[in-house]
């Protein structure tokens, strides 16, 4: 069966007659008024698809606003207008009111301006289209970057993963942990001001939404290179430590590489850049750590190696979330 990308590559990537950036990012670009950029960006959230049912409404209207925020950040674009598409089984006050709640208090900390949508009743489904700006030229597309340049990732990885493994009985985490590891699930931040500080220092990013081996694919292929990244190196957040340490390797892996949701900014950027991109962290408040190398590649590009301290390749090769095919 083909893959949710080839299924886009096949029937709806053509061309662009006007556009400057078309399908294939993490946004489009349009040219609507001179020496900017508009930058678009839609995602949708399915009920049993991205999120379980139950969910809080609150955190859901946060998430539902948060993804597409993740995209422009993405960018390096400033978020501007959102658009709001609503399909519900019912209308229920209580729960219409803690979303819109969640959406708006996230719509405000950006100065997002909700300017229409549609609402209809349906299985529960949440979808945004956001738009935002970038000065000519300086969107951060997942093409740039070079052999040889270094690979970041902001925050940490593996915490939504967990969250859900937690939720759906697969394991089960301490008390503080899951807290943690659940709101990292259900209310991710998007780095949007990671995103803009990263404006002329990064040559290549995405947002990570699938899976860190899978995305960096995705950036690696559209760049023309592979990437090689220490597993040693993946940044833990201080309250999963514990319990990532005791997962064997490849558990371990799994959580931090093969898992969905994380909503981290990962970008490549040139050596010289180093101390450069550890002030944009710590201007905005986001942790940065370096976590591998992009390569010329040896075959096709887009060849993702997870390699251990002494430099062997991780097993299993873990692959990104794809909602048509199985999970690695
Ligand atoms: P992201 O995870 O960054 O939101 P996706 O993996 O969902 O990106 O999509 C990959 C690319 O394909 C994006 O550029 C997206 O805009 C585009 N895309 C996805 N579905 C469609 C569609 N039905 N028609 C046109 N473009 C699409
Ligand atoms: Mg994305």
């Amino acid at each position: 069966m083909p893959g949710e990308f080839d299924l886009i590559a096949q029937y709806f990537t053509r061309p662009a007659r006007r556009a400057i950036l078309g399908v294939g990012d993490d946004a489009a670009l349009i040219a609507l008024r001179p020496g900017f950029e508009t930058v678009v960006s839609t995602d949708m959230l399915v009920e049993g698809t991205h999120f379980l049912p139950g969910t809080d409404a609150a955190r859901l209207g946060h998430k539902t606003l948060a993804v597409n925020l993740s995209d422009l950040a993405a960018m390096g674009a400033q978020p501007l207008y959102a658009t709001l598409a609503l399909s519900l089984p019912r209308v229920d006050d209580g729960w219409l009111a803690d979303f819109s709640r969640g959406f708006f208090a996230l719509a405000d900390a950006h100065g997002v301006d909700l300017i229409g949508g549609d609402t209809t009743r349906g299985a529960l489904n949440l979808c945004v289209t956001v738009i935002g700006e970038v000065p000519a030229g300086t969107a951060i597309r997942r093409s740039g970057a070079r052999a040889g340049d270094d690979i970041w990732v902001s925050g940490s990885l593996g915490d939504a993963a967990l969250g859900l493994a937690h939720l759906q009985g697969k394991l089960t985490l301490p008390d503080a942990a899951a807290m943690q590891a659940i709101e990292r699930l259900e209310a991710p931040l998007p780095r949007v001001a990671l995103g803009l500080a990263l404006r002329g220092l990064a040559s290549a990013m995405l947002d990570l939404s699938d899976g860190l081996a899978g995305d960096v694919a995705h950036l690696a292929r559209a760049s023309g290179l592979a990437a090689r990244i220490d597993v040693e190196a993946l940044p833990v957040s201080p309250q999963l430590a514990a319990v990532l340490q005791v997962l064997a390797l490849d558990q371990r892996v799994r959580f931090m590489a093969g898992g969905g949701d994380d909503y981290e900014l990962c970008f490549t950027a040139p050596l010289a850049n180093r101390d450069a991109v550890r002030a944009a962290g710590a201007s905005t408040g986001v942790p940065v750590t370096k976590i591998g190398r992009m390569t010329a590649p040896e075959s096709a590009p887009g060849a993702v190696l997870i390699v251990d301290e002494d430099g062997n390749r991780c097993a299993p090769t873990v692959s990104g979330f794809d909602h048509f095919e199985k999970c690695a």
